[in-house]
């Protein structure tokens, strides 16, 4: 289902115009209009999900391949070294566009960006007790 106030359904379903890399019956991959890097790519379902906790496990078993259809134009295609895959949920998580997308960001030698966490060194009592939360 299309959400009619939300312009990734739009651009997604053709509704308005993007710069299209790649194209099937579930998903549209656009170039981003503030790229990180030459190429940063986003996939988008045609489907409103708002994010991943939203999205149908059918739909979502079909992103990864997607992104590797278009990791390999961009490999081919711009020579990039290397290559991110982004995908926010929650503006806590840096998420602006509330409609599912994943990032794909090409990285290229001296390219300027960090797409890291500082890593933090927890005990081995505190990973533990994660572990106990989650089991
Ligand atoms: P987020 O921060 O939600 O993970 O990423 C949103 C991304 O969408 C940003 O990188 C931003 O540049 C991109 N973006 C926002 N609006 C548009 C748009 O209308 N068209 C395209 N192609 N990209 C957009
Ligand atoms: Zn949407």
């Amino acid at each position: 289902m299309k959400q009619d106030n939300c312009i990734f359904c739009k651009i997604a379903n053709g509704d308005i115009p993007s710069r299209t890399v790649y194209e099937d019956a579930d998903f549209r991959a656009i170039l981003d209009l503030g790229p990180a890097t030459e190429g940063h790519t986003l996939i988008l379902p045609k489907e409103h999900a708002a994010n991943l906790y939203e999205m149908p496990d059918e739909l979502a078993a079909k992103v990864l391949p997607v992104a590797k259809k278009v990791a390999a134009l961009l490999k081919d295609r711009l020579g990039c070294a290397g290559l991110n895959l982004v995908q926010n949920n929650g503006e806590l998580a840096g998420q602006t566009v509330m409609h599912f997308h994943l990032h794909l960001i090409p990285r290229y030698e001296n390219d300027g960006q960090t797409i890291l966490w500082k890593p933090t060194e927890p005990g081995a009592d505190e990973l533990d007790a994660v572990l106990k939360k989650l089991s």
